[in-house]
Formats: C-alpha cells, structure tokens, sequence
C-alpha cells in the first residue's frame, strides 16, 4: 500500500506527565517514520479551527483551554496506512473505555486527559498538516530499515 501521512499531537498533560519518549517510542516501534516535529505551545487561533467541529459542544472551552495549557510534541507520521494504524494504537476517545496495549488505554484515565490526538482520516490528515506546518514541509527520506517494515 502506498505511504500516507497522518498529524499526532502528543498534548501538555503527556508532555507534563513526561510520557513523550513513551508515546513517540510506541508510534516509532510500530515501524512509522517521523516526517516533522515540534515543540509549541498550540495557539488559541490554531486550536479554534483544529477543533472547529466540536464548537458549541459542552467541553469545547475546557477542550480549548487544554490543548493550549503547555507546550505540545507535535509531529507527522509516514508509512502504509498510517491514519488508520495510528487511530489504532491511540485507542477510542475515553480512556476508561480504550483496549489495554493502547495508548489511552494504558496510559490515560478520562477523556478531558487523554494524551494524544491523531488524524481521523484522509481529508483531516492533511487540512491538520496543513494547519500546523504551513509550508515548513514535512521531510522525504528512507531508512535502510524500511524494507524490513514495508514489503
Ligand atoms: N473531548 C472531551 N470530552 C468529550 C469528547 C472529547 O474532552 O466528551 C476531547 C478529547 O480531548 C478528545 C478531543 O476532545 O480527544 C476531540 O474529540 P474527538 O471526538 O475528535 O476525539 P478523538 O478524535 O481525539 O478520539
Ligand atoms: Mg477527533
């Protein structure tokens, strides 16, 4: 399959709680690349249309102010159906309800504390990508390993 590309924000409660190296370590030990990657404090204005679908939405202020309450790890993915993959591993919305071996699952308790954000699809991947690194293009390049993950 070909190679797509998905957003994953490790968000300030995984960067507070010192779980980056874990969470990025689960993502990069399922053989995904890492493309692009930084290290912000998510702006009001960039979050407002990241989560525009859930304006009006009970937990959309608390959502808001969450996501811009410290700084975040932020970072493209690379490999075969890597959105899926991802969503995969991240574990459903609610941690209490997340299978044990994802992330939210065995890391997370609530929904308002659940560590991490991935791309849901085609379309959100790359208006995300978009959002948050504008023209600094994620990068194209290959490991040696690569055809040991992807046949
Ligand atoms: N969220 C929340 N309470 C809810 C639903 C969602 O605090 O009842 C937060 C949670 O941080 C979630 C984010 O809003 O990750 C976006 O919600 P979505 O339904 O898109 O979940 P996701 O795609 O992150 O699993
Ligand atoms: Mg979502």
């Amino acid at each position: 399959m070909a190679s797509e590309r998905t957003l994953v924000i490790v968000k300030p409660d995984g960067v507070q709680r010192g779980l980056v190296g874990e969470i990025i370590s689960r993502l990069e030990r399922r053989g995904l690349r890492i493309v692009a990657l930084d290290f912000r404090v998510i702006d009001p204005a960039v979050s407002s249309v990241h989560y525009a679908e859930h304006r009006g939405k009970p937990f959309y202020a608390g959502l808001v102010e969450y996501i811009g309450s410290g700084p975040s790890v932020i970072m493209v993915l690379e490999g075969p159906d890597v959105i899926r993959a991802v969503r995969t591993t991240v574990g459903v919305t609610n941690p209490a309800e997340a299978a044990a071996g994802t992330i939210r699952g065995d890391l997370g308790l609530e929904r308002g504390r659940n560590l991490i954000h991935a791309s849901d699809g085609a379309e959100s991947a790359s208006r995300e990508i978009d959002l948050f690194f504008g023209d600094r293009m994620p990068l194209s390049y290959e490991r040696d390993i690569d055809r040991w993950i992807v046949e």
